[in-house]
C-alpha cells in the first residue's frame, strides 16, 4: 500500500519553520495592539453565500477557487477563502455598531482556495487580516496602508513597493464600466476567452489579466481615476495626501482592481520584489458596500490581509532576524541503571525551577547522547553518570565553550539559573 502525502498544494509548517511563523505573529500582534486593532477568531467554514454575495459571483475566487461541501443536513458550506466577508458578517451579527466606531479586528488562521500551485501560491495559506469597520473617513485607509507599512518595517523587509487605486463606487462604476465596454468593443476579438467572458459581466477584472497579449491590447483603457465621481475623487485625493504625510512612497496603478468585487474606491497592495511572480505581500482595499450585499446596513470599511508564507519566504530571501531560535537550556546526559533515575529526577528539577531542558529517550551510548546534546541548541549537558551520582555532583559542559565544571547537586539548579539568566 502506497503511504498517504498531504494534498496538493498545502504545506507541513515544520518545527524549523514555525519558530519564524512565531516571530511574525509576535511582532504582528505587537503592531496590531499599538494601532487599536482588537483580535478575534473566526470560524474556519461559513454559509457559502456569505461569499457568494460578499466576494462577487462573478471573481474567480467564488467561481473557480471555494471549497465548497454539503454538511449532513444538506446546507452548502465553504471552507474560507478570504476572511473580510467573515469579519463584517461577525461585526453585524455580534452588533459591533453599538461599540466605539470603527471597530478595529484583526484575525489570523489559514485560508482556502483552489488555485494553481506554485511557489508562494498555495491551496491552504495563512493570513493575518486587519479591518476597521464603520468609518468612511479616508484616513482611515491611509491607517490601514500604515499598519502594513510599519509591520513590514518591524520585520525587516525591504524592497517594497506600495501601488494604490481608486476602484470608485456605485455611482461612478457604470460610467467607468461603459467607457471600457466602449474602449474593448472593437478589440473583443483578440483577447482572451477568459477576457472575453468577463466583458459584459464583470469587465473591470479585464485590467487584471496576467495576459501578455490582453494586457497589451488593454495598455490605453481608460481606468477608474478618470470616472470618479466627485466623492470618490475628493476621498481619493485625501487618501493620497495621507500617504504623503505618512511618508510612504507610493505608485498609483490605474489597473489595480484586486480579485474581490466588493472594493469600493481605495484598493492597494504591497509588492516585495524578492517574491517573482507571487509579489504580493499584502492587499487591501475600502469596501463600503460589502455589508449590504450580505444583508446588512450600510456599513463602510476598510483594511487588508497578508499572506504570511510570503512574509516569511521575503524574510528568508532578505535574510531578516527572526529573532532568536526557541533551544532548550540543558540537556541531561544520563547512563542505564541507578544514576537513570537521578538523572530524570535532575531533568524534573530543573523544569520546576523554570529552566528548559530535555533528555535522551532512545537509550543511545554516551557519545551519541553528547552528539544529541550539540544538535539540541542546549548551553548547558549536564552528565549523571554513575560516579557524579555516588558523589553527589553533576558535571555541567557548557557546550559554546567547551569548559566543563563539577557542581554539587543540590546546587544544580541555583547554579545554572545564574548561569544562564
Ligand atoms: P487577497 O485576499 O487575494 O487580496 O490576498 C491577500 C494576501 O494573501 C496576498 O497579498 C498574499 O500575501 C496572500 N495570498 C493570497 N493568496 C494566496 C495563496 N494562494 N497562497 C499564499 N498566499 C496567498
Amino acid at each position: 500500500m502506497s503511504s498517504i502525502k498531504a494534498p496538493r498544494g498545502v504545506r507541513d509548517i515544520l518545527p524549523d519553520e514555525s519558530w519564524k511563523w512565531e516571530y511574525v505573529f509576535a511582532v504582528t500582534r505587537k503592531a496590531a495592539s499599538d494601532f487599536g486593532y482588537r483580535e478575534v477568531h473566526l470560524p474556519v467554514f461559513e454559509h457559502t453565500e456569505l461569499f457568494s454575495r460578499g466576494v462577487g459571483e462573478t471573481t474567480d475566487v467564488v467561481e473557480k477557487e471555494m471549497y465548497t461541501f454539503e454538511d449532513r443536513a444538506g446546507r452548502s458550506l465553504t471552507l474560507r477563502p478570504e476572511l473580510s466577508a467573515s469579519m463584517v458578517r461577525s461585526y453585524l451579527e455580534n452588533r459591533m455598531d453599538r461599540q466605539h466606531q470603527p471597530a478595529k479586528l484583526w484575525s489570523a488562521g489559514p485560508m482556502f482556495r483552489y488555485e494553481r500551485p506554485q511557489k508562494g501560491r498555495y491551496r491552504q495559506f495563512w493570513q493575518i487580516d486587519f479591518e476597521a469597520i464603520g468609518s468612511q473617513d479616508p484616513f482611515v485607509d491611509v491607517e490601514s496602508v500604515e499598519l502594513s507599512l510599519e509591520i513590514f518595517k518591524r520585520l525587516g523587509l525591504s524592497n517594497l513597493e506600495v501601488v494604490v487605486n481608486s476602484v470608485g463606487c456605485p455611482v461612478c462604476r457604470p460610467v467607468h464600466k461603459k467607457a471600457l465596454q466602449d474602449f474593448l468593443r472593437p478589440r473583443l476579438n483578440d483577447l482572451c476567452e477568459t477576457c472575453q467572458a468577463r466583458f459584459d459581466r464583470n469587465p473591470l477584472r479585464i485590467l487584471d489579466c496576467k495576459n501578455p497579449s490582453c494586457r497589451a491590447l488593454t495598455d490605453d483603457a481608460p481606468g477608474t481615476i478618470s470616472c470618479l465621481c466627485e466623492e470618490c475623487s475628493e476621498h481619493f485625493e485625501v487618501v493620497k495626501k495621507g500617504l504623503e504625510m505618512i511618508g510612504a512612497s507610493f505608485r498609483i496603478d490605474n489597473r489595480l482592481v484586486r480579485g474581490l468585487d466588493y472594493y469600493t474606491k481605495t484598493a492597494y497592495e504591497v509588492l516585495s520584489g524578492d517574491l517573482g511572480a507571487q509579489n504580493a505581500v499584502c492587499g487591501g482595499g475600502r469596501y463600503d458596500n460589502l455589508a449590504e450585499s450580505i444583508g446588512g446596513p450600510h456599513t463602510p470599511g476598510v483594511g487588508f490581509a497578508t499572506g504570511v508564507e510570503r512574509i516569511v519566504l521575503t524574510m528568508e530571501q532578505q535574510g531578516c532576524s527572526f529573532g532568536e531560535a526557541p533551544n532548550i537550556e540543558v540537556f541531561v546526559i544520563s547512563a542505564d541503571g541507578p544514576s537513570r533515575e537521578e538523572a530524570v529526577r535532575a531533568l524534573y528539577d530543573m523544569r520546576r525551577a523554570g529552566i528548559s531542558a530535555d533528555i535522551d529517550y532512545t537509550g543511545r551510548s554516551f557519545k551519541a547522547q553528547f552528539k544529541a546534546a550539540g544538535g539540541s541548541g542546549a548551553v548547558f549537558a549536564c552528565i549523571l553518570g554513575p560516579e557524579e551520582v555516588a558523589s553527589g555532583q553533576v558535571t555541567l559542559k557548557d557546550l559554546r565553550t567547551g569548559e566543563q565544571k563539577s557542581v554539587r547537586r543540590a546546587e544544580l539548579t541555583d547554579f545554572l539559573k545564574t548561569r544562564l539568566r
